[in-house]
């Protein structure tokens, strides 16, 4: 399987969950998921077995596409201490893979987004407000506005 490999801008900063991402060393990347060889379904996360058919044999990892179309989004004023609000947050649905990915969305303001408008894959620092100097800065994986 591939591992994840760091661009200069985020070496020292761990991704929030092994597994979920690869990013080139130039900063982009893809979510890896897996798909079902038997029944052709999609995962993100990546599933022990396929909920259709049951086989986790049939279970092949995927390199999911980094265009899709926002589905829906809200903003989030109310969060736990840990994060800095207002933020966006939505479903994308991935143009070729067929999945719906729940993630952050940034680089843009919240009259920026309208449903249906093309979104891309973007990696970036979490927006964590630090415990602590030791509390670790944290890598994930975000959608922007397509340009
Ligand atoms: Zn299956």
């Amino acid at each position: 399987m591939e591992t994840l490999k760091l661009c200069e801008e985020f070496k020292g900063v761990l991704p929030f969950r092994q597994g979920l991402f690869v990013v080139n060393q130039d900063g982009s990347g893809y979510l890896l998921g897996n798909g079902c060889q038997r029944c052709g379904v999609t995962f993100f996360p990546r599933r022990e077995f396929c909920i259709e058919c049951y086989q986790s044999s049939t279970l092949e990892n995927v390199k999911l596409d980094t265009i899709g179309t926002l589905h829906t989004f809200t903003i989030i004023y109310r969060a736990t201490a840990d994060f800095k609000t207002p933020y966006i947050v939505g479903y994308i649905d991935l143009e070729k893979n067929g999945v719906r990915i729940f993630a952050p969305i940034t680089n843009c303001r919240p009259e920026d987004l309208k449903i249906g408008i093309k979104m891309e894959l973007v990696f970036g620092k979490r927006n964590k407000i630090p415990k602590d100097e030791q509390d670790q800065q944290q890598l994930i994986y975000q959608f922007r506005p397509s340009k």
